[in-house]
């Protein structure tokens, strides 16, 4: 699988003096995410950087990438001219296979359904140097904590829980595809320096609570938006009681608080579970430079010091949760989730209980569940609920059926599904789901968001520990508290489960004979890259015009939006997610969205052209065709929302030349400028009122476009008059380039030839 110890090591000679440098310059002990970051900045650092204001540009080692993101990244990537990723980068195939029977078949047929997809993907990987682990191999982020996460590191994924690998003492941090381009053409990555929140904890878990207990009950206390901005360090007494994977689980979870990543620092559990997966030589590395990969002491000893915020949570004390419905961070103590439900008419009767996926599927999670359902078996119960398995990897998978688990969960009917996303992205067909019935699950994913695992929103899903899921799922009942409550057997007798009972590693260590890893050609200068000429999910794409060096001129209104405009609204997801690959299909629901201002609707504006009122997509298509370039106007905070870099591409494929608002939301404005685009906004916001529906843009100054040096356009009204109006910029000399050479990759093709 070729985790590549070289690039480790190089990471690890070169920590101590970037470390040392850190701090000096900021003059105070560091935390082990300021160790990190330190180590990994992309130009020598003069100044202590200010956390949550300053803009730095890294150099991650590692970018990981799953399949229905991974795409249009490397459909992007082919356009920068490179033989090989710049650093070591895989792709996993686990978010488009169905969960509808069990695993055998539902793989069968996902390989059938998404041929073209793999394909490509597989001969993509291959030319390029990066490792592809294919469909059935597992879920990307127990994958990478199985095989290339190691202390001290830094990633970038395109997925939001890729931030997993903090268990294992990374900085791992999910991104657009953009990004990921970025880095693999050897580009350095930009991040606003976090906020850095501390939670120590002391004690040590006990009986039914678990690690998913401990973010479960973080997520209460910061909610969903707490930790936005932030790295999140974790330390304590309670902390090294932990195992590596469970750390994984809290760090995974880390993504439904909002914080930019959460680690641990390097310590026993992260070198036994180094060796379990044979990386002896990480494990041997990481102890060689034990003190780079923990904070300096005098951080734990008074970390109100070091951190912005701390929190304490004592795990001696910690009660099982369970977080929802709807949302990750309502949290209920098992205790008290018969009264709340009541309270608030959640359907009691648990219908479905899923335990697995990326955020709990470790060997420990899973024999600790394994254990609940054999003492259930042999006390006489069976599930009352319907129960399923989604393990995380071949690896873990294999592990546990060699192990027995596999068949104690088949004594209570449980379903091993595919080693994949399944059931956690809706990719669940769940018999009876279109019925829309109100009815409750509970699973030991991450998020539990409205339809996300069925397509119901009338599907009330409760987050728990996979060990309480098993238990809720015999039981029946979203109110049973197995540390007090009994049970019925078949006998008629009262029965108590025990609590769960598990082990952190296999006693007789994993095993698997195909983990589904598909290692690139050491040359790939000769694979084909596979894509069909006929397919509707992928394209490849083609350079965007450079700029002629001329004003745009006569460019018309395409649309003006009105409030919120997010990728959502720019780039819609649902049905669309499937044309990711297919940039001239998937901007057929460009700005679909949008509200426009002259009439309150959405997806109908007027036609210069013809006078009529039409579809976004399709009005824009017209103004292409006859060659004429148009502008987008937008309100406040336009692009909030993913980093989904679709949102920048399709109006640019479209013929959009710029994109004109009262404010940016950052990142949606750098993926304007690394496609090509003008991104713009007011001077004066009132200015936003003076734009009218069949308005014409001319700008003035655009020859001299220069940094810090606002333009000029200048507006023609219908009626003849006119509106001079200012435009403000951040583009600097270098993402001027990027404009004037059409977009980031053809600047980096330019320069690569
Ligand atoms: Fe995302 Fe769920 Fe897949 Fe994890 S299992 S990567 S949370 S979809």
């Amino acid at each position: 699988m070729a985790f590549d110890i070289d690039m480790i090591k190089k990471v690890y000679a070169q920590m101590g003096n970037k470390v040392d440098k850190a701090r000096t310059i900021l003059g105070k002990p560091l935390t082990l995410t300021e160790k990190i970051l330190y180590a990994h900045l992309a130009e020598e650092a003069q100044e202590a950087f200010k956390r949550g204001e300053s803009y730095v540009n890294f150099n991650p080692d590692r970018v990981a990438m799953q399949d229905a993101t991974a795409q249009m990244a490397l459909l992007q990537f082919m356009q920068a001219g490179k033989d090989k990723a710049a650093v070591p980068s895989t792709v996993h195939a686990d978010h488009l296979i169905q969960a509808k029977v069990e695993a055998e078949k539902d793989l069968a047929n996902a390989k059938v359904t998404n041929k073209e997809v793999y394909d490509f993907l597989s001969s993509v990987t291959n030319r390029y140097g990066i490792g592809f682990w294919k469909p059935g191999a597992g879920i990307i982020h127990q994958v990478v904590l199985e095989n290339y996460a190691f202390p001290g590191g830094m990633m970038i994924g395109t997925d939001s829980h890729t931030v997993n690998a903090g268990g294992l003492g990374m900085v791992a941090i999910g991104v657009g595809g953009a990004d990921a381009v970025d880095v693999m053409a050897g580009m350095p990555w930009e991040l606003k320096f976090p906020k850095l929140i501390g939670i120590k904890l002391t004690g040590k878990l006990n009986g039914w609570a678990a690690p998913k207990d401990i973010i479960l009950k973080v997520a209460g206390i910061l909610t969903v938006k707490g930790g936005t901005g932030c790295i999140v360090e974790y330390f304590g007494e309670g902390a090294e009681s932990l195992s590596c994977t469970g750390k994984g689980t809290i760090c995974n979870m880390g993504a439904e608080i909002g914080a930019t990543t959460s680690t641990f620092g390097y310590d026993a559990s992260m070198e036994r579970y180094l060796r379990a997966t044979k990386r002896d030589d990480v494990a041997d590395a990481a102890n060689q430079v034990k003190d780079l990969l923990t904070a300096d002491a005098e951080v734990y000893a008074a970390p109100e010091k070091y951190f912005d915020q701390v929190i304490e949570i004592n795990l001696d004390e910690l009660e099982p949760h369970l977080n929802g419905p709807f949302t990750p961070d309502k949290a209920t103590p098992i205790s008290k989730m018969k009264e709340e439900a009541e309270k608030n008419g959640w359907p009691l009767k648990v219908e479905v209980g899923l335990i697995g996926s990326c955020t709990n599927s470790s060997y420990e999670d899973i024999s600790k569940a394994a254990s609940v359902a054999d003492d259930a078996v042999k006390k006489g119960l069976k599930a009352k609920a319907e129960f399923s398995i989604t393990p995380g990897s071949e690896q873990v998978r294999y592990t546990i059926d060699r192990d027995g688990m596999v068949d104690t969960f088949k004594k209570i009917d449980g379903v091993v599904f595919a080693n994949a996303c399944g059931p956690c992205i809706g990719m669940w067909a769940r018999m009876g789901a279109e019925k829309q019935e109100k009815n409750t699950i509970v699973h030991s994913f991450n998020r539990n968001f409205a339809k996300r695992a069925d397509g119901n929103p009338n599907t009330y899903a409760f987050v728990g520990s996979p060990e309480l899921v098993t238990a809720l799922a015999i039981a029946g009942d979203l109110g049973f508290n197995p540390i007090t409550d009994t049970l019925t057997n078949a006998n008629g007798e009262d029965v108590k489960l025990d609590a769960p009972t598990g082990n952190e590693l296999p006693p007789k260590g994993f095993d698997v004979e195909d983990p589904g890893y598909q290692a690139p050609a050491k040359d790939g200068s000769d694979v084909e890259v596979i894509v069909s000429p006929d397919s509707d999910r992928l394209q490849l794409l083609s350079p965007f015009a450079e700029w002629n060096g001329e004003n745009i001129m006569g460019a018309k209104l395409l649309i003006k939006a009105e409030g919120k405009c997010t990728t959502d609204h720019i780039s819609m997801a649902g049905p669309w997610l499937k044309y990711r690959g297919h940039l001239d299909n998937i901007s057929n629901n460009m700005l679909i969205g949008a509200v426009n201002k002259f009439n309150g609707e959405t997806n109908k504006v007027k036609s210069q052209l013809s006078g009529e009122y039409g579809e976004v997509p399709a009005t824009q298509r017209a103004y292409k065709e006859a060659g004429i370039p148009t502008i987008v106007v937008g309100d406040h905070n336009y692009g909030e929302g993913s980093s989904r870099e679709h949102a920048a591409m399709e109006p640019r494929h479209l013929g959009v030349r710029a994109v004109l608002v009262k404010s940016f939301a950052r990142i949606h404005e750098t993926n304007l400028k690394k496609q090509g685009m003008l991104g713009l906004t007011f001077a004066n916001e009132a200015d936003y009122d003076k734009i009218q529906e069949d308005d014409t843009f001319n700008f003035l100054d655009l020859k001299d476009f220069a940094p810090g040096k606002p333009l000029t356009i200048e507006v023609v009204h219908a009626d003849g008059s006119k509106d001079e109006i200012v435009a403000n910029h951040t583009y600097n000399n270098q993402q001027i380039e990027w404009f004037k050479n059409g977009s980031a990759l053809n600047l980096i093709k330019k320069q690569n030839a």
